[in-house]
């Protein structure tokens, strides 16, 4: 431990918001001594696998209150905290150390290699070139405050003071630093997983494994809550972004319903039955006579089209002047709201997260401080914060980790 211009520094969890920590702290204030602890033999190695092995940096949306609005779990508090570094500033960050980056279709912004390993690359050479001292294979095990500083317990059993200390450890499933967090008077909310896909066996959907609807809308049955987006039939049940979607914002209830739910699929996006109805009517005068598994009303793809129809009684044959009121009704019940026996999940390899973690009104999102512990800062994952894929994760952690260096550099 040194003298308040020269502080010495430890961040616990040398990930993505570790990096960002550290690199900040010691851009910020080259006096200061960083260390980075991992316990792992490897840093940053959930960057190396994020988005395919290709490292969904962030989410081209430049606007706080926008970009806030994905993230189930932070909203209110990311939406001040992305006022002092936003998605814009992360890209003109990588950038500026020669990361081109660029934006997909769908707002995904990737490294312009498609490598997650040059965002590798480019953390570790900003880590190495501001002085950060690397410390692979050492975990952190307690904490202990004192009133210059907080002690931190390696798994060797030595204690060291220092003047600050960042907790950036990911996910606190599993880890025994909730223990000591909690001992010290914080809250750790329910670690619970999110973003996964779900398990169903169902006729309307067996053999189907890899059909796609480009817009659908997926709730739990009797929430208000519908989550729209592309939906993917899988030999296991259903993902895809929608359901991904309903994961995040749903995933408290689903764990607390052990993944068992039932799911209602608005296969193209609209919920209302009334509306889907009134386009039937219409359909079967216009297309009178023709029949009604060559005919569908909507874009579906003509084998989800026919299990429709099956599940709804419907004779795929008859001309749809001929369909009974009652089959009529049954159509717009299936495409408006199929209801899916959710039995279980999977995990989502593209992406996940937990849901859960430190209490955010224990921290002030203006520095990362802890309001309980002074000196104890916090970034990415362990805060319960989490977002839909997209780039959200990282975003959050970027900007956490950004807002926690600056503060214990200068602190
Ligand atoms: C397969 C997969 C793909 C993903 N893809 C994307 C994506 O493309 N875009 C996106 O935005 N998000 C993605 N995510 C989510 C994203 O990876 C996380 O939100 C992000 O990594 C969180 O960063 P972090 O630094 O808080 O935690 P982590 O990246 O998990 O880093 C924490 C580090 O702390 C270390 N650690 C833990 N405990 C201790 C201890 N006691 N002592 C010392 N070290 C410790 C861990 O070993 C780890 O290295 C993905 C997640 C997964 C699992």
């Amino acid at each position: 431990m040194t003298s308040d211009s020269s502080p010495t520094i430890a961040i616990i969890g040398g990930g993505a918001a570790g990096f960002f920590t550290a690199v900040t702290a010691a851009e910020s204030n080259p006096l200061a001594k960083i260390h980075l602890f991992e316990k792992g033999r490897r840093f940053l190695t959930k960057v190396k696998v994020s988005g395919g092995g290709r490292c969904n940096v962030t989410h081209a949306c430049f606007d706080p209150a926008d970009f806030s609005k994905r993230y189930p779990r932070g909203s209110r508090e990311l939406k001040a905290a992305f006022h002092r570094w936003q998605a814009r500033d992360t890209v003109q960050w990588f950038e500026s150390r020669g990361m081109k980056m660029k934006a997909e279709d769908d707002g995904r912004m990737f490294p312009i290699t498609d490598s997650s390993q040059t965002v590798i690359d480019t953390l570790t050479d900003a880590a190495k070139l501001s002085g950060v001292s690397l410390h692979p294979n050492t975990g952190i095990n307690e904490f202990h405050p004192a009133p210059s500083g907080i002690g931190l317990t390696f798994e060797n059993g030595e204690t060291v003071l220092y003047d600050r200390v960042c907790l950036a450890a990911g996910s606190l499933k599993g880890s025994s630093l909730p223990n000591s967090l909690e001992s010290l008077g914080h809250t750790i909310e329910p670690l619970v997983p999110s973003l996964f896909a779900v398990n169903c066996s169902d006729q309307r959907t067996d053999g189907l494994s890899g059909v796609s609807v480009p817009n659908a809308a997926v709730r739990i049955s009797g929430s208000k809550r519908w989550h729209s987006g592309p939906l993917l039939i899988t030999h296991r049940g259903l993902s895809g972004p929608a359901i991904l979607r309903l994961s995040a914002w749903e995933a408290r209830e689903a764990h607390s319903a052990d993944y068992h739910f039932p799911l209602e699929v608005a296969w193209t996006g609209e919920t209302n039955r009334e509306r889907v109805l009134d386009t039937l009517r219409d359909w079967t005068t216009k297309s009178a006579k023709k029949m009604v598994k060559n005919a569908c009303p909507y874009a579906l793809p003509q084998r989800l089209w026919e299990k429709l129809l099956d599940a709804a009684g419907a004779a795929p044959s008859n001309p749809w002047s001929q369909v009974p009121k009652s089959q009529i009704q049954s159509i717009a019940t299936e495409i408006s709201g199929s209801t899916f026996s959710i039995t279980g999940k999977t995990t989502n390899k593209e992406e996940f997260v937990t849901c859960g973690g430190v209490r955010r009104k224990e921290i002030d999102f203006r520095t990362m401080e802890s309001r309980i512990v002074p000196r104890l800062h916090f970034a990415g994952e362990c805060i319960d914060i989490d977002g839909i894929t997209g780039g959200f994760n990282f975003q959050a952690a970027w900007t956490g980790g950004r807002i926690a260096g600056l503060a214990m550099a200068n602190g």
